[in-house]
């Protein structure tokens, strides 16, 4: 029994005393390196997952703004809608009378001049900015200035310094004097017909609901409040909820 075991130890020591050397002399430095490669790897690794984890971040904020700018669009469309509403509520509550009455103040204003240093058109309409008019956007599919996309601008856009005043195109009543994020502070006016005309991006408007206005007065002024790259006005004109091309109807220079 005795002679057996220390046959075994006595070979077992040999095969540790045969291997000891080299594990510790050619093969730490093959342990180390491997070591150091696990120790890489596991860093690399670790940086993925941060990666990964920004990218989903990234991701999930995108979305976020994506969602905000479909709020907006929907907003905006929103306030479109109320516009129109006001308006048919308006061309609803208007007596003939009343038409008849606004009619001829137009025409009177035709006849014998008005607060805008313009001349009316053949359709009646003063120009809402003094001239000379630099239309910076027409009445066209365009690209967005801020957002890119593509859409009908149903408007006009006009040029003009901080500032300036802004003039019904005719008599009307107020239908809108109010601020959103897209159109800045902004007027409507209902002006019998079926007209109705917007104004945007003011500085400030001077006007209430249900005032009375007559062609050629001051509703507000220039300015570049909501979605504007500047000063300007964003005008538009519909008739029975249907937006026109402003540039037929306005005497502009
Ligand atoms: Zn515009």
């Amino acid at each position: 029994m005795a002679g057996t075991n220390a046959a075994a130890v006595l070979l077992w020591t040999s095969v540790a005393l045969a291997r000891w050397p080299r594990v510790s002399a050619a093969s730490s430095r093959e342990i180390q390196q491997t070591l150091n490669g696990l120790r890489q790897q596991a860093q690399l690794a670790a940086q993925r997952q941060e990666a990964d984890g920004l990218l989903l971040e990234l991701a999930a904020e995108g979305e976020a703004l994506s969602d905000e700018f479909l709020a907006n669009a929907q907003q905006e469309a929103a306030l479109r809608q109320e516009i129109l509403d006001a308006q048919a509520a308006y061309e609803a509550a208007l007596s003939a009378e009343e038409a008849a009455r606004l009619a001829q103040q137009n025409q009177n204003n035709v006849a014998g001049g008005s607060g805008a240093a313009v001349t009316p058109g053949t359709s009646g309409f003063v120009a809402p900015v003094d001239g000379p008019h630099v239309i910076t956007s027409s009445f066209s599919v365009r690209e967005h200035p801020l957002f890119g996309y593509t859409k009908m601008h149903p408007a006009i856009d006009l040029t003009k310094n901080q500032g300036w005043p802004i003039y019904a195109i005719a008599a009307g009543t107020v239908t809108t004097a109010a601020y959103s994020e897209a159109n800045g502070y902004y007027v409507s006016l209902a002006h019998g017909s079926g007209y109705t005309s917007i104004y945007c991006h003011m500085t400030k408007y001077i006007v209430s609901v249900g005032d009375s206005v007559s062609q050629g007065q001051v509703i507000g002024y220039v300015g570049s409040t909501g979605w504007s790259t500047g000063p300007h006005l964003h005008f538009e004109l519909h008739q029975n909820g249907t937006a026109l091309n402003p540039a037929e109807y306005l005497p502009l220079s």
